[in-house]
This record gives structure tokens, sequence and C-alpha cells, in this order.
């Protein structure tokens, strides 16, 4: 059974996924570039490495949890990376949101070193993540995905081989085109309701007992109202998830207009200066468009 675990990147989502693996009593060495993201797991329990490679060679099964396919490639595969450090058999677990070619491009070049890779990629926000209740999307073989699933069952609720290597990343994708068209279509819901003189707020409660509800309408519906575009889930981040799939229908010559139109709403939202703003923000521009505020009343 595997006790000693790595983990970089320790940011909204990792740090509460590590510190739910050190409350059932894993053995967690950490890395981060920000140093108060490190000392924040160390509180908790974790022991601090100077770099992925030392993390590896003090772990079983390395996670990462990174905001980049490049990033996650340079801690994975570069120098001073996870590779130079692993012992052989170990396994990486990337939970962070990369292209599917990303992922299967990684999982080879540590196969050819006998070292392994699960593609783990996650649904649930920085709720599901404090809650340990993360819905996990999982690529890869079925026995490095049997030694890693213990783990994973701490940080997730619902988790699921899906395939090869790259699958977990393919549903995310699949995952973040419902989750950002969601946002889109609440976002639109709020704005209609305010321009017609009906308060958005009673619309949400409406909606909540039928077939609109989603757990979009429950969350991001109540952020819009209150103006809390706190993150949560950055839009910079959602919008790399929806290149990754309006690239990817590019390469498959597959038309998927509604992911093309949202990616084109996170360039909106970025153009305002919404980066690093909740992806509930996407109600700004429209609200902007039709100069109207979703508040409640
Ligand atoms: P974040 O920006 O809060 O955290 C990323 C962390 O990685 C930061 O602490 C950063 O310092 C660290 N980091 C950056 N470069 C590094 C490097 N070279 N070495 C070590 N650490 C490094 O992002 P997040 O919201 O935690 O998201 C992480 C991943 O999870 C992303 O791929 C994102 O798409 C995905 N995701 C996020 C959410 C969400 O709601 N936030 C939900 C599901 C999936």
């Amino acid at each position: 059974m595997v006790k000693k675990v790595g983990f970089v990147g320790l940011g909204i989502m990792g740090l509460p996924m590590a510190g739910n693996l050190l409350k059932v009593g894993y053995e967690l060495c950490v890395y981060d570039v920000v140093p108060t993201a490190v000392e924040q797991a160390v509180a908790q329990g974790a022991t601090a490495a100077a770099s992925p490679k030392e993390v590896a060679q003090n772990s079983e099964v390395i996670i990462t949890m990174l905001p980049s396919e490049a990033i996650a490639e340079q801690v994975i595969l570069g120098s001073d990376g996870l590779v130079e450090g692993m012992a052989p058999g170990a396994a990486v677990v990337d939970m962070s949101t990369i292209s599917p070619i990303g992922a299967k491009k990684i999982a080879a070049a540590l196969k050819e070193k006998g070292l392994n890779m699960i593609d783990a990629p996650v649904s649930g926000g920085d709720v599901g993540a404090k809650e340990a209740s993360l819905s996990i999307m999982a690529g890869g073989d079925e026995a490095t995905f049997q030694k890693v699933l213990p783990l994973l069952q701490k940080m997730g609720k619902n988790v699921n081989l899906v395939g090869d290597s790259g699958a977990g990343q393919v549903s995310k994708a699949c995952n973040q085109i419902v989750v950002g068209l969601a946002i889109a279509a609440v976002a639109e819901a709020l704005v209609f309701a305010k321009k017609n003189g009906v308060d958005p707020a009673k619309v949400r409660n409406a909606l909540l007992g039928g077939f609109a509800q989603s757990r979009v309408l429950e969350l991001h519906g109540q952020r819009m109202l209150d103006r809390n575009f706190t993150p949560g889930g950055k839009v910079h981040l959602h919008k790399k998830d929806t290149e990754i799939a309006v690239e990817a229908a590019k390469q498959l010559g597959i038309y998927l207009p509604c992911n093309a139109l949202l990616s084109q709403l996170w360039n909106s939202v970025t153009a305002m200066g919404g980066s690093q703003w909740d992806h509930s923000s996407i109600v700004k521009c429209l609200e902007m468009l039709s100069n109207t505020e979703v508040t409640p009343g």
C-alpha cells in the first residue's frame, strides 16, 4: 500500500487536496514555487522539498496540480523534474487540466523510463477540493489506477477510470464544455430576468426546483447575484480548458459551435481585466452588452 506521497502545486485546488491526504495519515512531501503555499502545507504536517526532483526521491506516487500544460511538462519531465527523482515503478498522477495529447505525450515519455502516469483531472471546484467530494476522471492502465485509487478516494467521491492515457483529459474537456455553457446560460437567464423587471434572485429560486436545476445555477447563480467574483475557478483556467476543446475540434475537423462562442466570451471577460476573476464573471460581459447588473430586486 502506498504511504509516501508527493504533491506539487499547492494552489486553490492543490492545497486543500493535499490537506485531505494529510488528514488521513499519508506522509506528504510537497513543492510549490510560492513559499507561502508550501508553509501552509507544512503547517498541516507536510515536509517541504527544494524541487520536484526531491519530491520524487521521497515518494512512491506523486500528484501534480498545476496551472498549465507547459508547467506540468516542465515539472514532470524538465530539469530537476520528477522524472529525475522517481524510483523504478513509481507513478505520477497529473490532476491538472491539460490537453489529451499533452497527457499522452508525457505518459509516453515516462513509460520509456519504466515509470507510470495516470491523467486524473477533476471537477467540483474549490468547494469539492475542500470537501473531498471531487469528481475524478482518470486515464491510464488498470494496474496503476488500482495502485493510486485509495489516494484518489480520499480527495474525491466519484472516481472513474474512463480509458487509456488521455481519456481522463478528454472527459475533463467534455466537463468544461458543459460547465462553461451552463455558466453562460445562467448568466443570460439572469440578465433576461433583470431587463424584464423581474427579480433575478427570485427567478433563480424558482428555477432551482425544476428541469433547469444545476450546481452551476445553485452556486454560480448565487455568486452572480452576490457579485462575488473572487475565485474559485479562475477565468484564465477555464479559458485554457475551452481552448483545449477548440483546438482538439480543429484537429478532429468537427463542429463545436457553442464551445467556440464560449471561447469568445472568455476573451471578452479577459479584455475587461477579468483573467483572475471567478468564471461566474462571464455575467459581467453579458451585463455590459445589455447595460444592466443582475443584483437582486
Ligand atoms: P492555482 O493557480 O490556484 O494553483 C496552481 C499552483 O501551482 C500555484 O500554487 C502555483 O504557485 C503552482 N505552480 C505554478 N508553477 C509551478 C511550478 N513550476 N512548480 C511548482 N508549483 C507551481 O490553480 P488551481 O485553481 O489550483 O488549478 C490547478 C489546476 O486544476 C489547473 O490545471 C486547473 O485548470 C484545474 N482545476 C481548477 C479548478 C478550480 O475551480 N480552481 C477546478 C478543476 C480543475
